[in-house]
């Protein structure tokens, strides 16, 4: 038994590089390192040296760190019962073995009706949004297939589906694009557009992105290129009206970005976003990934609107004129022109081919939102309390309520938590307080502040 637990201890440490405990190069750069006892690696040219100082007068090393054993005599070095010195986790670094790498398959990705319908367990509503997304996404990752098994004289090159969202804030895009990562098992990088400028001003640069996405796949390069970043507040950067100064956050990180969407091959620090001296690089492809980006684009509602009612005031159309002023949907219609007067270059629009528009809630979405998903926010608090031995409710109308106040506060299905977390906090507190409480049902009395929750006692 024994045995076998050394076995399996040495064979998981062939996997790892020795280091070098003077110098802290790796095995493959310092070449064949002398092991000493107490776990210590040694490279030649360190042992060389130390040698030689012995030599020239016996310097006392024993002070030095990571050299307490310099002045001993070698050969008593077996009788010494030396601890193992313990190797910092982080400088084990794995050996690079010479398996290729199984390539991507296209069978681990799910056909676009499996994709929403795994969609639909999670987000409510936005139902033309999941079905572009899911299509996109598929066919995202047939291109990177027919990329890598490409035979020669085949001309079809199949180009990006980047993702342009388009939507009013709380309306599930950020966790669409979550979820869509988790459920296909792919790393995801998410980023604020704000935070970026142009390279050399304060602020993250555009590589950075890549970098937090090599990070969400444990530095592992080749997972990486078949990541998905998303890139939120992208109407941040839109371009800058009746500015004289230069736009260093605004049109210059749309022109960064186009060859990062496009595909390009980039340097990008591993294990943090600041390039320096001592950082380590990789070499990252973008060709592969997918980028969608998200913005609320506020003021694109009046210029959509604008447009309609424009065309709708001549010819035959002229009876349609006022016909969306009304319409809570607007942004449905949207084209690539409305996007240029929104300030966003043609260029980057080019680079976002699929467009897709989130619907602002409904009340009845939100009472959904609340209650339908997997990970629904009720059944949260049910589970919370279920811990306590106590049945929890929410009466349809109390869950109204909380819809219309979400509503009230214009923060999209962002404010449900919000709500419930104020309503919520005194049930916490006080039901625990009373073990003899078996149910307790939230009512909408309780949330207009004119009555208590129903509370019914053990039997
Ligand atoms: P945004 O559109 O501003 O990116 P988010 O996706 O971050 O909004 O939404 C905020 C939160 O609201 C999410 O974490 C999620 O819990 C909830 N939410 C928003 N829209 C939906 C939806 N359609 N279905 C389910 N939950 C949603």
């Amino acid at each position: 038994m024994e045995d076998k637990e050394k076995d399996q201890e040495n064979g998981n440490e062939q996997e790892y590089e020795k280091i070098c405990h003077v110098c802290r190069r790796t095995e493959s750069r310092a070449g064949q390192m002398f092991d000493l006892p107490g776990g210590i690696c040694m490279c030649h040219d360190c042992m060389q040296k130390a040698f030689d100082s012995l030599k020239n007068g016996g310097i006392d090393l024993s002070g030095i760190q990571n050299m307490p054993y310099m002045n001993l005599n070698f050969s008593d070095f077996s009788k010494l019962n030396v601890p193992q010195a313990e190797i910092p986790e982080k400088q084990k670094i794995r050996k690079k073995t010479g398996e290729p790498k199984p390539s991507f398959d296209i069978r681990d990705i799910p056909a676009p009706h499996r994709i929403k319908a795994s969609l639909d367990q999670y987000v409510v509503g936005q139902e033309q949004a999941k079905k572009v997304i899911s299509v996109a996404v598929y066919n995202h990752y047939k291109r990177v297939f027919a990329k890598e098994n490409q035979k020669e004289g085949d001309d079809v090159v199949i180009e990006k589906s980047n993702i342009l969202m388009i939507g009013p804030t709380g309306s599930g895009k950020t966790y669409l694009v979550r979820t869509l990562a988790k459920l296909l098992d792919v790393p995801l990088a998410a980023a604020d557009a704000t935070a970026l400028t142009e390279a050399g001003y304060i602020g993250d640069d555009i590589e950075s992105v890549v970098s937090k996405l090599l990070a969400a796949a444990g530095n592992d390069v080749e997972k990486a290129e078949h990541g998905i970043i998303f890139i939120d507040e992208i109407d941040k950067i839109a371009k800058k009206k009746d500015t004289n100064t230069r736009d260093v956050s605004g049109e210059s990180v749309q022109q960064e970005l186009l060859k990062l969407l496009e595909g390009t091959t980039l340097e990008v620090p591993v294990g943090t976003n600041q390039k320096n001296a001592l950082s380590p690089m990789a070499t990252v492809n973008t060709d592969q990934i997918l980028f969608i980006c998200g913005g609320a684009f506020p003021d694109l509602e009046g210029i959509v609107k604008e447009r309609l009612n424009r065309s709708a005031s001549i010819g035959y159309k002229a009876e349609l004129k006022d016909r969306y002023d009304d319409d809570e949907n607007i942004l449905r219609y949207v084209t690539n022109a409305d996007l240029r007067a929104f300030g966003m270059i043609p260029e980057f629009l080019g680079r976002l081919p699929i467009k897709v528009t989130f619907q602002k809630l409904t009340r009845q979405m939100m009472v959904d939102i609340l209650r339908e998903p997997k990970n629904a926010i009720i059944k949260q608090y049910i589970k919370l309390l279920e811990m306590d031995e106590v049945k929890l409710t929410f009466e349809d109308d109390a869950l109204e309520w909380i819809a219309e106040e979400a509503i009230r506060r214009d923060t999209g299905a962002r404010a449900l938590r919000a709500i419930l977390e104020e309503f919520m906090l005194d049930i916490m507190y006080e039901v625990p307080k009373d073990p003899g409480i078996g149910t307790v049902a939230i009512t909408r009395q309780y949330l207009e502040k004119s009555g208590g929750p129903r509370i019914g006692m053990r039997v």
